[in-house]
């Protein structure tokens, strides 16, 4: 599996925030956000090969019951993805898969962690530019995983106007909205916080849920937390 790194943590987002987790992160994506906060697996992905059987050693040798396999874009390689979050779940393990659902398949997981990218993500000017856009956003890949797990739905939101695009998604794809998670953009707690309280007055007044970036919070964009 094309892999980057795996740490012991804290879930610094959404419903499980604040749980200790070990996290699977693998490398290579099929789109490239212009606020990307792990570009070494998207933009300048590192190309490290690792096998099932390694990252199931190396996970299970924690003793710690919640597993999030993140990205990168974890669904481009379904072959490994689907023998990893079986093994972790004959494991005893609750996986947690983050996905950006563009691509849908069946895997075992405890909970879908799904991040449709709105226009403010797309790389204006770069080359990636049009297929980002072509490609950000699948309404019948969203409502498959609606329809297959237990599922969170998370936005990234930089600006006010932003809200129109999950009102409009919500409509459009039927998401329930207490499955909706609004969190800031940002890289530092400095660009992360200023955002927060018209995002909550924002989830209060349409039934979203509001979560932090509790990782950006305490620890910036350092790696490996
Ligand atoms: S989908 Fe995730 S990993 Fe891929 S470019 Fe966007 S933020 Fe980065």
């Amino acid at each position: 599996m094309k892999f980057s790194e795996i740490f012991h943590s804290i879930q610094g987002e959404g419903k499980l925030v604040g749980t200790p987790s070990v996290f699977v992160r693998t490398s290579f994506c099929n789109l490239r956000c212009v606020w990307c906060d792990t570009p070494y697996t998207s933009w300048r992905p590192e190309d490290r090969d690792v096998s099932v059987d390694e990252i199931v050693r190396q996970v299970t040798d924690v003793e710690c019951r919640h597993v999030v396999v993140t990205g990168g874009e974890p669904f481009i390689q379904v072959a490994e993805l689907t023998e990893v979050c079986a093994r972790l779940a004959d494991a005893g393990r609750h996986v947690t898969v983050e996905t950006n659902a563009t691509v849908f398949a069946p895997v075992a997981a405890d909970l879908m962690s799904i991040s449709p990218k709105l226009r403010n993500s797309t790389p204006v000017g770069d080359a990636w530019e049009a297929r980002h856009e072509r490609r950000r956003l699948a309404p019948d890949v969203i409502r498959a995983f609606l329809g297959a797990y237990e599922c969170q739905v998370k936005f990234v939101i930089d600006a006010q106007g932003d809200l129109d695009e999950v009102h409009a998604l919500r409509d459009e794809v039927a998401i329930p909205a207490e499955d909706i998670v609004l969190m800031p953009q940002g890289l530092t707690a400095d660009e992360t916080q200023p955002r927060m309280a018209w995002l909550a007055a924002a989830c209060t007044r349409h039934g979203y849920r509001l979560s932090p970036r509790m990782h950006i919070d305490i620890w910036g964009a350092k790696r490996g937390v």
